[in-house]
């Protein structure tokens, strides 16, 4: 018998995850709550449901992909969950997540909560390199292994419920701070003929990758509490640099909001007497309880 599972959700991810676990063989029960989204999918092989709670009814594994927490709750509202493995890869806060853990605990059902580092194309591809961080019951996680690594790769990251959501959201806090200098940079080349923005992107695209490998040495200096040893680029250096990014912004007559709160920091930094640093001090600046 083919393995099989419950999915509520056919959004465009929910619909992704649908299609790779339909493609790996699976038996796929399916529901959304406008029901004219299931159709592709059940023409190719999934199985239709007539409620959320007929579809839970019909597997132990049970995944929820809406489009927040406050969906899941609607969705599962009065539904059954006795005896049921639900993990839930909607996206939300950490907070949400335990307490849907919780929630999910109180009406008998073990609990997953996924962050999903991927858009829908990457799934079913393993090389597109996308995968899911999930925390809660570890058993769930061991029980359901070869089903959650289907669509993509699963990665376990603990037993407490908000740390898959706590993880996803940094990464992609991170790539909005990413966004917002790429933002930036191209508002201040655009103007200019002679910068062929398709030659000035692979410019952009390697610099980024290159500055990446700061990443680890950070870590390493939060995690020692040492930010001043073999520092290459130093807080004070950096701030005296300011003035030419926001110089050159306005020469170009672009605006500088996206930059000028980081530089704040900076300046923050070096005024506490840290200009010897490196901008590992700046973590404790945002976050001054878990700071040395
Ligand atoms: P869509 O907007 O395409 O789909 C949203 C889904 O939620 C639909 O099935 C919709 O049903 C359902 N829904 C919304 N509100 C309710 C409600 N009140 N009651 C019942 N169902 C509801 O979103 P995605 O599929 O793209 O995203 C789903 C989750 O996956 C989100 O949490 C998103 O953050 C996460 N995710 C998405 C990524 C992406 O690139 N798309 C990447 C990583 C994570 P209906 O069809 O009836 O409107």
């Amino acid at each position: 018998r083919a393995p099989s599972l419950t999915l509520l959700g056919l959004g465009d991810m929910g619909t992704a995850l649908a299609r790779g676990w339909l493609a790996a063989g699976y038996s796929v029960t399916v529901w959304n709550r406008t029901p004219g989204r299931a159709r592709a999918l059940v023409a190719a092989g999934a199985r239709p449901a007539e409620s959320a709670a007929a579809a839970v009814a019909t597997n132990s594994l049970v995944v929820t992909c809406l489009l927040d927490d406050a969906s899941v709750g609607a969705v599962l509202e009065g539904v059954d969950l006795t005896g049921r493995d639900l993990v839930d890869v909607t996206t939300g806060t950490p907070a949400e997540a335990r307490q849907r853990g919780a929630w999910a605990a109180g009406r008998g059902a073990r609990f997953l909560s996924g962050g999903i580092m991927a858009v829908p194309p990457m799934a079913g591809i393993p090389e597109a390199g996308g995968y899911v961080l999930y925390s809660g019951s570890a058993e769930l996680f061991e029980t359901h292994r070869a089903a959650l690594a289907v669509p993509f790769a699963a990665r376990f990251v603990g037993s407490d419920a908000g740390h898959a959501a706590l993880q996803d959201v940094a990464l992609l806090s991170a790539m909005y701070g990413m966004f917002a200098g790429v933002t930036h940079a191209f508002a201040l080349v655009r103007g200019e003929r002679e910068i062929p923005l398709k030659e000035f992107a692979p410019l952009l695209s390697g610099w980024l990758t290159a500055m990446s490998a700061s990443i680890e040495q950070t870590a390493e200096q939060l995690q020692s509490g040492d930010y001043g040893s073999g520092v290459v680029s130093t807080m004070a250096m950096q701030a005296a640099g300011i003035g030419t990014f926001v110089g050159t912004a306005h020469e170009q007559g672009v605006s500088p909001q996206l930059l000028t709160p980081y530089f704040d920091l900076m300046k923050r930094l070096v005024d506490d007497g840290r200009g010897a640093e490196s901008a590992a001090g700046m973590v404790d600046l945002l976050a001054p309880g878990d700071g040395r």
